[in-house]
C-alpha cells in the first residue's frame, strides 16, 4: 500500500455544464415554449463531488475529460475556485464538454436530456496513467456518467493499491457487477436507487434494502433519506439512522453528489460511517437551501449545527 499523502480523495468522473431553463409549461413534442434566461452552471457528479469535498477543505483531485470549448473553462474555473487540484483534468482539443440540458418546469421538477462529449472519452487508458495518484490517494470516489469500464478499471486498481472506494452508482443501472459491489466501501444511493438494486420489490423498508446489497457484496451501505437525513449499515452490519437536518429547502440539485463529496472527505480523514455520514447530512442540508449543484455548496462555515 502506497503512503496516501497526496489527495484525501480522487474523484473520478463527469464534468458537465448545467444549461437550465425555467418554464411556465413543458413543451410537447413538435412544440415550442419560451422559458426564462438561460442559467449555465458547474455540474456533472464527479465534478460536484469533487467541489463539494474541496469546498470543506478537503485535498481533492479529480480524474476527468472536458473539451477545449468555452463550458470546459467555466468547470475548470469552479474546480480552481472550490480549490480542487485540476492537474489530472484533460482538455481534449477538438471536443465538446459534456452538457446537460435542464428545463424546470413550474412543479419545480427537472427533464434532463445529458450530452456525455468529452466524459464519454475518459478511458482506463487515463485511470491506468493514474495510478500513481490513485495509489496516493486516501479515497476514490466514483458515479456512473464515465464508461462502466473506467469505472471498474479504477475501482480495481483503487482495491490493488489499498485506496478506499466510495461508489454512487448514479445514473442507476439494472444491476450492479459484482466485482464493482465487492469493491464499494460504502456503496451509496438515495432511497430510490436502493430499492431498486436491491431487486426492486416495493415491501420493506430503506433498512432491508440497505441489508439486502451488503449480502449481496457491498462493504457497508449508505442510503440517503432526503429530508430524513441517512441511514448506514457499516463493515459489521451495524444499522443505524443519521436523523435530518431542518432547513428551508429551495433547490435540491446535486444534495447527493455533496453529501457523497462530504462524506468520502470525512473517511479519509479516519471518520468512522456513522460519522462521516451525520457530517455530510449537515452539508447535504446546505446545499439544498440555494439553487444550482456547486453554487449551492457550503464551506465549513456555512453548516447547519
Ligand atoms: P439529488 O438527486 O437531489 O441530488 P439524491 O436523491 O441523490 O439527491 P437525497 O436523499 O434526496 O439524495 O438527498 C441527499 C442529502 O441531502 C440528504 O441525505 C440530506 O442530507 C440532504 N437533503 C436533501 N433534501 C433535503 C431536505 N429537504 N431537507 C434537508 N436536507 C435535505
Amino acid at each position: 500500500m502506497g503512503e496516501k499523502q497526496m489527495y484525501d480523495v480522487l474523484v473520478v468522473g463527469s464534468a458537465n455544464a448545467d444549461l437550465t431553463v425555467r418554464v411556465a409549461r413543458r413543451p410537447g413534442a413538435g412544440e415550442t415554449v419560451h422559458g426564462s434566461d438561460l442559467v449555465e452552471s458547474a455540474g456533472g457528479k464527479g465534478a460536484n463531488q469533487a467541489a463539494a469535498a474541496a469546498r470543506l477543505g478537503g485535498r481533492v483531485g479529480l480524474l476527468a475529460r472536458v473539451g477545449d470549448d468555452a463550458y470546459g473553462e467555466l468547470l475548470l474555473d469552479a474546480q480552481r475556485a472550490a480549490g480542487t487540484d485540476v492537474a489530472h483534468v484533460i482538455v481534449e482539443s477538438g471536443a465538446r464538454t459534456g452538457t446537460a440540458m435542464i428545463v424546470v418546469g413550474p412543479d419545480g421538477d427537472n427533464s434532463i436530456v445529458v450530452s456525455p462529449g468529452a466524459n464519454a472519452a475518459l478511458t482506463p487508458e487515463d485511470v491506468a496513467a493514474a495510478r500513481d495518484v490513485i495509489a496516493a490517494s486516501a479515497a476514490v470516489s466514483l458515479q456512473f456518467e464515465v464508461p462502466m469500464e473506467t469505472v471498474r478499471a479504477t475501482a480495481a486498481t483503487a482495491t490493488e493499491t489499498g485506496t478506499r472506494v466510495v461508489l454512487n452508482p448514479s445514473p442507476t443501472p439494472d444491476s450492479l457487477d459484482p466485482e464493482l459491489l465487492a469493491a464499494a466501501d460504502p456503496l451509496v444511493v438515495n432511497e430510490h436507487e436502493a430499492q431498486q438494486l436491491a431487486g426492486g420489490s416495493s415491501e420493506g423498508t430503506p433498512e432491508d434494502w440497505a441489508r439486502a446489497l451488503r449480502e449481496q457484496g457491498a462493504r457497508s451501505v449508505v442510503v440517503t433519506l432526503g429530508g430524513d437525513g441517512a441511514l448506514v449499515v457499516d463493515g459489521e452490519g451495524g444499522t443505524g439512522r443519521v436523523p435530518g437536518v431542518k432547513v428551508e429547502a429551495v433547490d435540491t440539485t446535486g444534495a447527493g453528489d455533496a453529501f457523497t463529496g462530504a462524506l468520502a472527505t470525512r473517511l479519509a480523514r479516519g471518520d468512522s460511517l456513522t460519522d462521516a455520514a451525520r457530517f455530510a447530512v449537515r452539508v447535504g442540508a446546505a446545499a439544498v437551501t440555494k439553487p444550482g449543484a456547486q453554487p449551492s455548496y457550503p464551506t465549513p462555515d456555512e453548516l447547519p449545527s
